[in-house]
């Protein structure tokens, strides 16, 4: 997008959705910006499928334990080439739950030989999963971050929205994360937790629920993390099934465009960071890629064929969902961007 103008429209339906597209390209050249990639791309977000040993409600992947898709090895080798060749600096590994990939160790020990801070979306419960019971010491051996969704500090809210079992699981896990050195002070090892709404609003600011969560689970469980990101819940997927049945799909985007804020457009994820699926195919973030929005046209589409000089200051494929993105103190996978 050139500067003034709006980004095309990607997405055209009938869907509320859809009709809020044309105000995100709007709001953003009417706020005098320019929405393009930054000179480098520093993340390479790796989503190594749709398999899950949960089924969320708000899941915007889909993910669940009878999904088949799931990244093969040949795909995992193109990537972790492309890690060594391009020198990417952080490599991010989701899912699904990843750890459930057969590549995923891999993924984790030559990206890190590579010289990547390694990044893993871990949902806590896989631990409990055969075979992934030494995943706190796996994790630690290769100094990787952990960040892990818990929709919130009462059992209620998180089992509503993770399903039945899974609060008391998930602090099992973070006991046993701090055991062996996540989320201690001083440890150098990083374990940040993820917050989304239970419903359909807005998160509330980072820094105040984050000290909620950390005094709640301290008192109750005697659990610790690092920092908390709040992330706004995108209307797509499962979470856009949820607004469609409630009747909340109006409103929720009204919500979105009203609460634009310009400020988050400079820290917008897209702007340093390369997604690609579980088949090698490219997208400019997670949920553009559960959508089916690949790269723009022009640029290469498989990281088989990546070239970061082709992506330098490329343009970005928007659509609707992208008013999550914008609204409030902005949303990112490393929580909100502004302030
Ligand atoms: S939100 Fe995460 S843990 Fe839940 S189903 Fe989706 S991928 Fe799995
Ligand atoms: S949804 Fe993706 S492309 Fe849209 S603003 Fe967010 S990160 Fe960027």
């Amino acid at each position: 997008m050139s500067e003034g103008k709006v980004l095309p429209v990607v997405n055209a339906d009938a869907s509320a959705t859809a009709r809020a597209h044309v105000g995100f390209d709007e709001r953003v050249g009417g706020a005098g910006l320019t929405l393009r990639r930054a000179g480098a791309v520093e993340t390479l977000q790796v989503n190594v499928g749709k398999l899950c040993n949960q089924a969320c409600k708000h899941c915007h992947v889909d993910a669940s334990p009878k999904r088949t898709e799931i990244m093969s090895e040949e795909t995992a080798a193109q990537i972790v080439e492309a890690v060594r060749r391009f020198r990417f600096r952080i490599v991010d590994i989701t899912g699904g739950a990843p750890e459930l990939n057969p590549s995923f160790r891999r993924l984790v020990i030559e990206s890190r030989d590579a010289g990547a801070h390694v990044i893993v979306r871990h949902n806590l419960t896989v631990m409990f999963e055969p075979g992934q019971e030494d995943l706190p010491e796996f994790f630690r051996a290769h100094a990787v971050e952990v960040v892990s969704s818990l929709p919130y500090f009462l059992e209620q809210q998180t089992d509503a929205q993770r399903g039945h079992g899974v609060f008391n699981k998930s602090v099992e896990a973070l006991r046993r994360l701090n055991e062996v050195g996540y989320g201690v002070e001083g440890s150098g090892l990083a374990l940040h937790l993820v917050y989304n709404p239970v419903g359909a609003f807005l998160p509330p600011a980072q820094s105040a629920i984050e000290a909620d969560f950390k005094r709640e689970l301290r008192a109750r469980h005697g659990v610790s993390f690092n920092s908390l990101y709040t992330i706004t819940n995108m209307p797509i997927k499962r979470f856009l099934d949820y607004l469609r049945r409630t009747g909340n799909e109006e409103r929720y985007m009204r919500k979105l465009v009203e609460a634009f804020n310009p400020q988050a457009v400079a820290g917008l994820m897209c702007r340093t960071l390369l997604s690609v699926d579980w088949t090698g195919r490219l997208y400019d973030c997670d949920f553009n890629q559960m959508l089916d929005l690949g790269v723009a046209a022009g640029l290469p589409q498989t990281i088989a064929d990546f070239d970061p000089r082709e992506f330098a200051d490329g343009e970005i494929t928007t659509a609707a969902h992208c008013f999550g993105c914008t609204a409030g103190a902005g949303s990112s996978c490393g929580g909100s961007v502004v302030g």
